[in-house]
């Protein structure tokens, strides 16, 4: 994987970051895993664990004594293992039928979502002379992948022939569990349990069974069953505006930089590419060296808003690619090398994912992925090892 960092002395490094807490990590894991006792957690750790940083995430959750791990592509998994993670992975997207003999190599439990892909999945591994671990994923309404409950029965009957393969659960994902009305989220938990009667008609053991994310977790109980699979929420940030907000979690990242200028900038003199910016009175403008090529969207021109100086004040002018320029009005006072917080706290004033995602016109999950590998994670916390 492409590393674009250079091991500088961090003293000579660039003055932006992404601050990782993992003792709010643990607290936000101890928080969910309490409303949702009974159930197992298998943390969803897919897109560099939400931006948070895979490794360092994953041996933390692990050492809290998560059930499992669940990431979306092979590559994810591949790298936990090669870190030394121990635990079920599960890796959850469609998988190409010439990853198969991979994912056995690193033992990681695969989602079928056909008959003829866990057929395959059978051959490979009586070929390799090993048994690999399935789980078997329904689509109940999300119309992504998956069998549908009709057609479902085939897919669990075809697990009970395999001779290669053990089918340790069966999931499948909801996709309206974080707004108001749960009308479908109801329809989706009905269609999966009645799929999954299968196994109870027959007498035969039931694969563990799993169903909710973070919206799930927060407004639907009924649907926590033997696992959850709380991704964002684990993160300290809500899935929606409008979810319920039962469960207390606090963001575990936040992002900064500091001033590198400073100047009064006269009435009428533009800022920023295209000029379309420019103050009506004398104000004084700070340049912060982030920008949308360290996954700080382009869309937050005159729109974001950053904490300096313990206040929000606003963007203007357009979002450069490794700069952009903060209006702190005609009074502000501001100094080279004053911290900028883009995501978190200064003082008593905040700004969070969510807020970002509102003005950018996106979803708070998009925020936290997009930062990119240019910004530097600094971890904090009892968590830390290296
Ligand atoms: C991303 C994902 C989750 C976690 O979703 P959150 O809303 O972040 O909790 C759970 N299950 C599947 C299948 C997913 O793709």
């Amino acid at each position: 994987m492409f590393e674009p960092t250079v091991a500088l002395d961090p003293r000579l490094s660039r003055p932006t970051f992404a601050e990782i807490d993992l003792d709010l990590l643990a607290s936000n894991y101890r928080a969910v895993d309490k409303a949702t006792r009974g159930a197992g957690m298998l943390p969803v750790l897919k897109a560099n664990a939400y931006g948070h940083g895979l490794l360092p995430v994953a041996r933390h959750l692990e050492s809290l004594g998560a059930a499992g791990l669940a990431v979306a592509f092979l590559e994810e998994g591949a790298l936990l293992r090669e870190a030394g993670i121990r635990c079920p992975i599960l890796v959850m997207g469609g998988i190409d039928v010439n990853q198969i003999p991979h994912f056995l190599r690193y033992d990681l439990t695969i989602t079928a979502s056909s008959v003829e892909k866990l057929r395959e999945v059978d051959r490979t591994a009586s070929a390799m002379g090993m048994t690999a671990r399935i789980h078997l994923k329904v689509d109940t309404g999300m119309g992504r992948i998956g069998m549908r409950p009709d057609t479902a029965p085939a897919m669990f009957r075809a697990g009970l022939e395999a001779t290669s393969v053990v089918v340790e659960g069966v999931y499948s994902h909801f996709a309206t569990a974080d707004r108001a009305d749960l009308t479908q989220t109801r329809r989706q938990l009905k269609r999966f349990r009645r799929a999954v009667s299968f196994y109870l008609d027959r007498g035969l053991p039931m694969p563990k069974l799993h169903l909710a994310n973070s919206g799930a977790i927060l407004q639907h109980p009924d649907s926590h069953l033997d696992l959850v699979r709380p991704g964002i929420l684990l993160f300290g940030v809500y899935p929606s505006d409008e979810v319920q907000r039962t469960v207390d979690v606090t963001p575990v990242l936040a992002w900064k930089s500091r001033v590198v200028f400073f100047k009064v900038q006269p009435a009428g003199m533009p800022v920023g590419y295209g000029a379309e910016w420019h103050p009506a009175c004398n104000t004084r403008v700070v340049t912060v060296p982030v920008g949308y090529g360290d996954g700080y969207f382009h869309a937050l021109s005159d729109h974001g808003r950053v904490l300096v100086g313990g206040r929000r004040r606003p963007i203007v002018g357009g979002v450069c690619m490794d700069q952009f320029m903060v209006d702190i009005g005609p009074g502000g006072e501001a100094y080279n090398g004053d911290e900028v917080v883009l995501i978190g706290r200064q003082g008593d004033e905040s700004i969070t994912a969510t807020d970002l995602a509102r003005w950018a016109g996106t979803i708070p999950y998009e925020v936290l992925t997009n930062i990119n590998t240019r910004v530097d994670r600094r971890y904090l916390g009892a968590g830390v090892t290296s």
